[in-house]
């Protein structure tokens, strides 16, 4: 890796996902020195899992690829992947971060010809498509993924497949001799824009997603629905790849429960009204939507994309908290016993698929953070003066769609900018 420049009227960001991205390129583009960690071999974040943005249902592909765009054309920006940040001391003006950097065992030489990939033999589960599918111990991310390098799994180093994947490659591309990297970054401020995760469904036993085939969670469903997704953009259930055509959505799996996150998500009601769409594009008037609700929380502009869904005669709302699932063994169906609030009505309802719109909580859990700062009790980061010149941006701070994170994304840049001119100020 060639030399990482920083200097204490660095900006560094930790994170590369929408709301990594637009930090730092709101700091790079007003002129300021960026480092954009991210822990994984690509950045995007989890935007670039989604097959469809909500409200107005376009692909976000497009706006991440504006933001690749503008990163690849400013010079004040670098990325590094597979970079996570271990230790950080210091004040405002002044911080030391330690950065331990992955051997990715792909250099700068790689054309992306695949040739690699075809000759490793074994397989893991695919990390973009959340497990749905396999991927090979030599692979690119996924096709938007930047950079666009393939990487080595390192479960295959040491092994006769990494052997193969360096004969494979015409490029001299694949080095396998390169080894774990720690760095020390003298920095002004930081962004910190870890981001969220899917609440573990496997925890709400009632529910069975570890039992269950045909139990999948609402990121999966939006692997499912894409084009580039392991069934090719169909809706097949896991269990025996039949068309699932009557799915249910149970809203708050995982959320609002002093059993599991105490939060509202407040994404899940406005994702399970996109979802809905996906089943009615796919199948048209086949397509039957059955949402299990508390109540729906539907934010600004979303309240008329709830009314549009309410008005669709094959999208059912069914007013109650699911107490369990079963499985009928005979066809693989899961199905949903409580009962319907508003008539007080029991109910064992069969579906061909059943959609968890499951839970987000921070990506770090509360006692992993390298550094000093004030967490709530959601495990998100809040805003503190104590923190010094540590900005909380995106879901890092709170369960947020794009168009919040991407706002709390530009609001920590600018604070960011703040401070390093503040020290130019000074040192100037
Ligand atoms: C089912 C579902 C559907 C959704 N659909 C929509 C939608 O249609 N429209 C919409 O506006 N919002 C939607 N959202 C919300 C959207 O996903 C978030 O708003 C968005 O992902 C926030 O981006 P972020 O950058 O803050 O976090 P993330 O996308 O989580 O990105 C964080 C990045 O930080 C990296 N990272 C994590 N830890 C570290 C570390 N220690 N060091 C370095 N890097 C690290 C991660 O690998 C990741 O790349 C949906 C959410 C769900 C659950
Ligand atoms: S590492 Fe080599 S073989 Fe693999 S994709 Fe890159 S250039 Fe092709
Ligand atoms: S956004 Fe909707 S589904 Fe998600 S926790 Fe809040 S009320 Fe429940």
């Amino acid at each position: 890796m060639s030399e990482i420049v920083a200097t204490n009227q660095t900006i560094l960001v930790v994170g590369g996902g929408i709301s990594g991205m637009t930090a730092a390129l709101e700091a790079a583009e007003c002129g300021k020195q960026v480092i954009l960690l991210e822990k994984n071999p690509s950045i995007g974040g989890r935007v670039a899992q989604l097959y469809r943005y909500f409200p107005k249902l376009c692909h976000p592909t497009c706006g991440v690829e504006i933001n690749l765009r503008r990163i690849k054309a400013n010079p004040n920006l670098r990325v590094i992947t597979q970079a996570e940040v271990t230790r950080v001391s210091g004040e405002a003006g002044n911080y030391q971060v330690k950065v331990r950097i992955a051997p990715r065992y792909v250099n700068e030489n790689c054309t992306n010809c695949g040739a690699c990939a075809e000759a490793v033999e074994a397989e893991f589960d695919d990390e973009f498509n959340y497990g749905l599918a396999k991927r090979k111990g030599a692979y690119l991310p996924h096709a938007m993924a930047f950079p666009q390098r393939y990487v080595l799994d390192s479960r295959i180093i040491g092994t006769d497949d990494a052997d193969k994947a360096r004969a494979a490659c015409a490029y001299g591309a694949i080095d396998l001799e390169q080894q774990e990297e720690e760095v020390d970054l003298n920095v002004g401020a930081i962004v910190w824009a870890t981001g969220w995760k899917p609440y573990d469904a496997a925890r709400i036993q009632p529910y069975g997603y570890d039992r269950i085939a045909n139990v999948i969670t609402s990121v999966e469903f939006e692997r499912l629905a894409d084009p580039h997704g392991p069934t090719g953009g169909r809706i097949l259930r896991p269990s025996d790849g039949k068309e699932a055509k009557n799915i249910a959505f149970i809203q708050c799996a995982g959320s609002r429960d002093r059993n599991h996150l105490l939060h509202c998500s407040r994404i899940c009601c406005m994702a399970s009204l996109k979802q809905t769409h996906y089943v009615r594009e796919k199948y048209g008037d086949d397509g039957q939507v059955s949402i299990y609700y508390i109540d729906i929380r539907a934010i600004d502009r979303i309240d008329d994309f709830h009314r549009r869904v309410k008005a669709d005669p094959n999208v059912r709302f069914i007013k109650s908290k699911v107490a369990s699932i079963t499985e009928d063994k005979a066809t693989g169906n899961p199905v949903l016993n409580g009962v319907d609030t508003e008539g007080y009505h029991r109910y064992a309802n069969p579906h061909d698929l059943v959609v968890l719109a499951i839970g987000m909580e921070p990506s770090v859990p509360r006692d992993a953070y390298p550094m000093e700062i004030n967490i709530n009790e959601e495990g998100f980061i809040e805003a503190d003066p104590e923190s010094g010149a540590i900005f909380a941006a995106g879901c890092s701070a709170d369960a947020l769609d794009v168009n919040r994170a991407v706002q709390s994304a530009t609001a920590g840049a600018l604070r960011a900018i703040q401070v390093v001119n503040r020290v130019a100020g000074t040192e100037g």
